[in-house]
């Protein structure tokens, strides 16, 4: 690809990962494993920095999962660590549906200067819009917003239906939902979750599963103003992922919009 183009735009991430050095290797290697998807690289902030650095990303919002309870206080001083180092990331924080003291997560993390929560209902194993999940909106609701990875064909765990019906419970709380609303599950996430007020969409981890034309139709059916590019990285490098991105032939005011513009109008970044 002609690389001219890589300096043309200002570019948000709005979806990596990155694991604790010691850990990142094997977080990399089960979440290909769940996923089946080879994994590009691993993930550590020195790796993704570099990865975009390729594009020319300003900005990453950096998260990590917390898969039990007792690891949420250790992954989000991590990722507070990691925005101190790196003022290129803008961090979200892990709770849990086990955790004993869902407002002390939300206070450490505030306290850390996160600016949000990452919940993956499949590998956290909640659903999305049950009583346990419904205490962390609680205290999300008009705070932060949250970050929820969207749809698995073989779970029903982060069905966008529930997606929708977190929305319905918390009209205030800010939603990004993650690949295009439903990661395999992309017609179903596009009956439940078009026109809703305060949901927003990252396009990371779908780009590579669906046609051009498809992503276009979901896109603009959410409206090019709701969506957020993103990586996922370590699934997708980012010379990848913003190829497929620019393949889809929007116009230059709307890759501006959807590479950062929409994600600092979500976040007042
Ligand atoms: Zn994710």
């Amino acid at each position: 690809m002609d690389k001219e183009i890589y300096g043309r735009y200002e570019i948000i991430d709005a979806h990596s990962h990155i694991f604790p050095e010691k850990i990142a290797e094997t977080a990399t290697v089960s979440i290909g494993h769940f996923y089946d998807i080879p994994m590009d690289s691993c993930g550590i902030s020195d790796k993704l920095l570099e990865s975009g650095r390729k594009i020319n990303v300003k900005r990453y919002l950096v998260c990590s999962t917390a898969t039990t309870a007792h690891q949420i206080s250790a992954i989000n001083t991590f990722i507070g660590k990691e925005c101190e180092l790196h003022p290129e990331f803008y961090g979200f924080g892990t709770t849990h549906t086990d955790s004993e003291n869902i407002e002390a997560d939300i206070e450490q993390i505030k306290s850390l200067g996160l600016h949000g929560v990452k919940l993956h209902p499949d590998f956290q194993k909640f659903n999305a819009d049950s009583p346990e999940a419904f205490r962390i909106y609680e205290q999300m609701e008009g705070v932060m917003p949250v970050l929820i990875h969207c749809g698995d064909a073989r779970y029903d765990y982060s069905h966008p239906e529930r997606i929708a019906n977190i929305h319905k419970n918390f009209p205030g709380l800010t939603i990004f939902a993650a690949h295009l609303g439903g990661y395999q599950q992309w017609d179903i996430a596009e009956n439940y979750l078009t026109g809703l007020d305060n949901v927003w969409f990252d396009i990371s981890s779908s780009l590579a599963f669906i046609s051009p034309e498809k992503a276009v139709h979901m896109i603009k059916k959410y409206g090019v103003e709701r969506c957020f590019f993103g990586s996922d990285f370590p699934m997708w490098n980012h010379e990848e992922e913003f190829e497929r991105f620019l393949a889809l032939g929007f116009t230059e005011d709307e890759n501006r919009r959807i590479l950062a513009e929409n994600f600092k109008e979500a976040t007042g970044l």
